[in-house]
Protein backbone atom coordinates (compact mmCIF):
# COMPACT_ATOMS: atom_id res chain seq x y z
CA UNK A 1 0.00 0.00 0.00
CA UNK A 2 2.82 2.71 0.26
CA UNK A 3 4.58 2.03 -2.76
CA UNK A 4 1.59 2.40 -4.37
CA UNK A 5 0.94 5.67 -2.17
CA UNK A 6 -2.49 4.32 -1.31
CA UNK A 7 -3.46 4.99 2.69
CA UNK A 8 -3.79 2.30 5.28
CA UNK A 9 -7.53 1.04 6.07
CA UNK A 10 -8.27 2.76 9.40
CA UNK A 11 -7.43 0.94 12.42
CA UNK A 12 -5.00 -1.19 11.02
CA UNK A 13 -2.53 -2.16 13.51
CA UNK A 14 0.90 -4.05 13.25
CA UNK A 15 2.70 -5.48 16.17
CA UNK A 16 6.43 -5.84 16.53
CA UNK A 17 8.64 -7.27 19.25
CA UNK A 18 11.89 -6.48 19.15
CA UNK A 19 15.54 -8.30 20.28
CA UNK A 20 14.59 -11.62 20.75
CA UNK A 21 14.26 -12.93 24.43
CA UNK A 22 12.82 -16.52 25.24
CA UNK A 23 9.74 -15.12 26.63
CA UNK A 24 8.71 -13.18 23.16
CA UNK A 25 8.12 -16.69 21.98
CA UNK A 26 6.97 -18.83 25.10
CA UNK A 27 4.44 -16.04 26.64
CA UNK A 28 4.03 -13.29 24.29
CA UNK A 29 3.23 -15.63 20.74
CA UNK A 30 1.18 -17.56 22.99
CA UNK A 31 -1.04 -14.65 23.96
CA UNK A 32 -1.33 -12.70 21.27
CA UNK A 33 -1.84 -16.13 18.84
CA UNK A 34 -4.89 -17.26 21.28
CA UNK A 35 -6.67 -13.44 20.15
CA UNK A 36 -5.51 -14.54 16.37
CA UNK A 37 -2.72 -11.76 16.12
CA UNK A 38 0.40 -12.45 14.36
CA UNK A 39 3.98 -10.57 16.03
CA UNK A 40 6.51 -9.30 13.94
CA UNK A 41 10.05 -10.45 15.65
CA UNK A 42 13.26 -8.49 15.41
CA UNK A 43 15.88 -10.27 16.19
CA UNK A 44 19.20 -9.26 17.87
CA UNK A 45 21.28 -12.52 15.72
CA UNK A 46 24.44 -12.25 17.83
CA UNK A 47 22.34 -12.80 20.96
CA UNK A 48 20.30 -15.92 19.42
CA UNK A 49 23.91 -17.09 18.56
CA UNK A 50 24.85 -16.99 22.12
CA UNK A 51 28.08 -14.68 21.41
CA UNK A 52 26.06 -12.08 23.62
CA UNK A 53 23.42 -10.54 25.78
CA UNK A 54 22.19 -7.01 25.08
CA UNK A 55 24.66 -4.33 26.61
CA UNK A 56 21.68 -2.08 27.86
CA UNK A 57 20.53 -5.45 30.10
CA UNK A 58 24.04 -6.01 30.80
CA UNK A 59 24.30 -2.48 32.74
CA UNK A 60 20.97 -3.06 34.23
CA UNK A 61 21.79 -6.24 35.66
CA UNK A 62 25.47 -5.29 36.98
CA UNK A 63 24.15 -1.89 38.40
CA UNK A 64 21.65 -4.16 40.61
CA UNK A 65 24.24 -6.98 41.89
CA UNK A 66 26.86 -3.63 43.01
CA UNK A 67 27.15 -2.34 46.66
CA UNK A 68 25.74 0.77 47.29
CA UNK A 69 28.67 2.89 46.69
CA UNK A 70 29.92 5.39 45.11
CA UNK A 71 32.14 5.12 41.90
CA UNK A 72 33.52 6.63 39.11
CA UNK A 73 33.71 5.06 35.93
CA UNK A 74 36.11 5.55 32.81
CA UNK A 75 33.57 5.71 30.07
CA UNK A 76 34.60 4.30 26.48
CA UNK A 77 35.75 7.75 25.46
CA UNK A 78 37.86 7.93 28.62
CA UNK A 79 35.56 10.64 30.55
CA UNK A 80 34.60 9.84 33.99
CA UNK A 81 31.50 9.49 34.78
CA UNK A 82 30.36 9.05 38.38
CA UNK A 83 27.95 7.28 39.74
CA UNK A 84 26.58 7.27 43.39
CA UNK A 85 24.32 4.08 44.21
CA UNK A 86 24.18 5.28 47.84
CA UNK A 87 22.01 8.21 47.27
CA UNK A 88 20.28 7.52 44.02
CA UNK A 89 17.15 5.18 43.45
CA UNK A 90 18.76 2.26 41.48
CA UNK A 91 16.88 2.28 38.23
CA UNK A 92 17.49 6.36 37.96
CA UNK A 93 20.96 5.45 37.74
CA UNK A 94 20.19 2.42 35.29
CA UNK A 95 18.57 4.95 33.34
CA UNK A 96 21.31 7.66 33.18
CA UNK A 97 24.32 5.13 32.80
CA UNK A 98 22.77 3.85 29.94
CA UNK A 99 21.68 7.42 28.59
CA UNK A 100 24.98 8.37 28.61
CA UNK A 101 26.42 5.00 27.06
CA UNK A 102 24.06 6.17 23.91
CA UNK A 103 26.32 9.19 23.11
CA UNK A 104 30.13 7.11 23.31
CA UNK A 105 31.21 5.44 20.75
CA UNK A 106 29.86 1.84 20.88
CA UNK A 107 33.10 -0.02 18.88
CA UNK A 108 34.52 -1.82 22.06
CA UNK A 109 30.80 -1.44 24.06
CA UNK A 110 31.06 -5.15 24.70
CA UNK A 111 34.88 -5.30 25.65
CA UNK A 112 33.96 -2.18 28.19
CA UNK A 113 31.40 -4.01 29.70
CA UNK A 114 33.85 -6.71 31.18
CA UNK A 115 37.22 -4.57 31.27
CA UNK A 116 35.44 -1.86 33.67
CA UNK A 117 31.97 -1.95 33.91
CA UNK A 118 31.76 -5.60 35.71
CA UNK A 119 35.27 -5.09 37.28
CA UNK A 120 34.56 -1.75 38.97
CA UNK A 121 31.58 -2.63 40.44
CA UNK A 122 32.95 -5.90 41.94
CA UNK A 123 30.24 -7.35 40.29
CA UNK A 124 31.03 -11.16 38.37
CA UNK A 125 30.90 -11.09 34.91
CA UNK A 126 28.39 -14.27 33.97
CA UNK A 127 30.05 -16.61 31.97
CA UNK A 128 26.68 -17.38 30.59
CA UNK A 129 24.02 -15.62 29.94
CA UNK A 130 21.64 -15.54 33.07
CA UNK A 131 18.51 -17.07 32.93
CA UNK A 132 16.40 -14.04 33.06
CA UNK A 133 18.71 -12.55 30.16
CA UNK A 134 17.93 -15.61 27.89
CA UNK A 135 17.29 -15.85 24.19
CA UNK A 136 14.75 -17.58 22.23
CA UNK A 137 16.44 -20.31 20.34
CA UNK A 138 16.49 -20.39 16.46
CA UNK A 139 14.20 -23.54 16.66
CA UNK A 140 11.88 -20.99 18.27
CA UNK A 141 12.49 -18.33 15.54
CA UNK A 142 11.58 -20.82 12.97
CA UNK A 143 8.25 -21.91 14.71
CA UNK A 144 7.34 -18.80 14.91
CA UNK A 145 7.19 -18.35 11.34
CA UNK A 146 5.77 -21.44 10.43
CA UNK A 147 3.05 -20.09 12.82
CA UNK A 148 2.28 -17.54 10.51
CA UNK A 149 4.85 -14.56 12.82
CA UNK A 150 7.23 -12.49 11.44
CA UNK A 151 10.64 -12.74 11.66
CA UNK A 152 13.76 -10.19 10.70
CA UNK A 153 16.81 -8.74 11.57
CA UNK A 154 17.90 -6.35 14.14
CA UNK A 155 21.76 -5.96 13.77
CA UNK A 156 24.03 -8.80 15.53
CA UNK A 157 24.94 -7.02 18.73
CA UNK A 158 22.17 -4.32 19.31
CA UNK A 159 24.70 -1.55 19.31
CA UNK A 160 23.62 1.66 18.00
CA UNK A 161 24.56 2.14 14.39
CA UNK A 162 25.60 5.67 14.18
CA UNK A 163 27.93 5.27 16.99
CA UNK A 164 30.19 2.95 15.19
CA UNK A 165 32.57 3.05 12.31
CA UNK A 166 30.71 2.77 8.86
CA UNK A 167 32.28 -1.06 8.31
CA UNK A 168 31.07 -2.10 11.77
CA UNK A 169 27.36 -0.40 10.60
CA UNK A 170 27.73 -2.90 7.54
CA UNK A 171 28.49 -5.66 9.24
CA UNK A 172 25.88 -5.42 11.51
CA UNK A 173 23.54 -4.68 8.92
CA UNK A 174 24.86 -7.56 6.62
CA UNK A 175 26.01 -10.52 8.98
CA UNK A 176 22.53 -10.23 10.45
CA UNK A 177 20.59 -10.45 7.54
CA UNK A 178 22.64 -13.20 5.93
CA UNK A 179 22.32 -14.89 9.46
CA UNK A 180 18.12 -14.49 9.67
CA UNK A 181 18.35 -15.99 5.99
CA UNK A 182 20.30 -18.83 6.47
CA UNK A 183 18.74 -20.12 9.64
CA UNK A 184 14.93 -19.25 8.56
CA UNK A 185 15.50 -20.06 4.85
CA UNK A 186 14.16 -16.75 3.14
CA UNK A 187 15.22 -13.52 1.97
CA UNK A 188 13.83 -11.00 5.31
CA UNK A 189 12.76 -7.55 3.59
CA UNK A 190 12.41 -5.72 7.08
CA UNK A 191 14.87 -4.25 9.68
CA UNK A 192 14.38 -2.28 12.90
CA UNK A 193 16.87 0.00 14.13
CA UNK A 194 18.48 -0.61 17.73
CA UNK A 195 17.75 1.92 19.92
CA UNK A 196 15.81 3.49 16.94
CA UNK A 197 15.61 7.09 17.56
CA UNK A 198 16.25 9.63 14.88
CA UNK A 199 19.87 10.09 15.71
CA UNK A 200 20.54 6.00 15.80
CA UNK A 201 20.95 5.86 11.95
CA UNK A 202 21.07 7.73 8.93
CA UNK A 203 21.20 7.62 4.93
CA UNK A 204 24.54 5.34 4.97
CA UNK A 205 22.45 2.44 6.82
CA UNK A 206 19.61 2.98 4.91
CA UNK A 207 21.56 2.40 1.41
CA UNK A 208 23.06 -0.26 3.17
CA UNK A 209 19.84 -2.24 4.02
CA UNK A 210 18.56 -1.40 0.58
CA UNK A 211 21.64 -3.14 -1.01
CA UNK A 212 20.52 -6.36 0.92
CA UNK A 213 16.87 -6.87 0.10
CA UNK A 214 15.40 -4.67 2.87
CA UNK A 215 12.34 -2.70 1.48
CA UNK A 216 11.05 -1.42 5.08
CA UNK A 217 12.57 -0.44 8.29
CA UNK A 218 11.06 0.50 11.87
CA UNK A 219 12.29 3.10 13.77
CA UNK A 220 11.00 3.77 17.95
CA UNK A 221 9.79 7.47 17.01
CA UNK A 222 6.06 7.56 17.78
CA UNK A 223 3.87 7.81 15.60
CA UNK A 224 1.54 6.57 12.57
CA UNK A 225 2.10 5.45 9.31
CA UNK A 226 0.51 7.11 6.52
CA UNK A 227 0.23 7.31 2.67
CA UNK A 228 3.50 8.49 1.20
CA UNK A 229 5.71 7.65 4.13
CA UNK A 230 9.68 7.10 3.81
CA UNK A 231 9.47 3.12 4.07
CA UNK A 232 12.75 3.00 5.76
CA UNK A 233 11.31 5.43 8.36
CA UNK A 234 8.49 3.80 9.77
CA UNK A 235 7.95 5.33 13.58
CA UNK A 236 5.94 3.21 16.30
CA UNK A 237 3.74 3.62 19.29
CA UNK A 238 5.55 1.49 22.26
CA UNK A 239 2.82 -0.34 23.57
CA UNK A 240 1.27 1.49 26.59
CA UNK A 241 0.47 -0.58 29.84
CA UNK A 242 -3.19 0.64 30.22
CA UNK A 243 -5.36 -0.49 27.64
CA UNK A 244 -6.79 3.01 27.35
CA UNK A 245 -4.12 4.87 26.12
CA UNK A 246 -3.74 1.67 23.99
CA UNK A 247 -7.18 2.21 22.69
CA UNK A 248 -6.44 5.75 21.93
CA UNK A 249 -3.61 5.14 19.83
CA UNK A 250 -5.14 2.48 17.76
CA UNK A 251 -8.69 4.88 17.33
CA UNK A 252 -6.59 7.56 16.14
CA UNK A 253 -7.57 10.01 19.06
CA UNK A 254 -3.46 10.15 19.63
CA UNK A 255 -3.29 11.58 16.43
CA UNK A 256 -5.39 14.19 17.66
CA UNK A 257 -3.47 14.68 20.66
CA UNK A 258 -0.57 15.05 18.77
CA UNK A 259 -1.51 17.69 16.35
CA UNK A 260 -2.77 19.66 19.69
CA UNK A 261 0.57 19.16 21.14
CA UNK A 262 1.91 20.28 17.70
CA UNK A 263 -0.40 23.45 17.81
CA UNK A 264 1.08 24.15 21.06
CA UNK A 265 4.83 24.77 20.47
CA UNK A 266 5.78 27.93 19.60
CA UNK A 267 6.44 28.28 16.33
CA UNK A 268 10.44 28.01 16.14
ZN1 LIG B 1 16.11 -3.58 20.31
Amino acid sequence: MLDDGRHLPSKSVMFTVDDGFFDHHDVAARVFGEFGFTLNFFLITGFLDLKLWPWDDQVAYALHRAQPSKVQIKMPSGAIFPLDLLNNEINDVVYSLRSRLKKESQSELYDWLETELYPVLKVECPDEIPPEYKPMSWDNARTLRDLGHGVFPHTCTHRILSTLPIEQRQTEIEVSIKRVAAELRYAPEIFAYPTGRLSDYDEVDVEHLGKHGIKMAFNTVPGYVRAGQNCFELPRFSLPCDSDDFRQIVNGFEAFKMKLRGLAKPAA
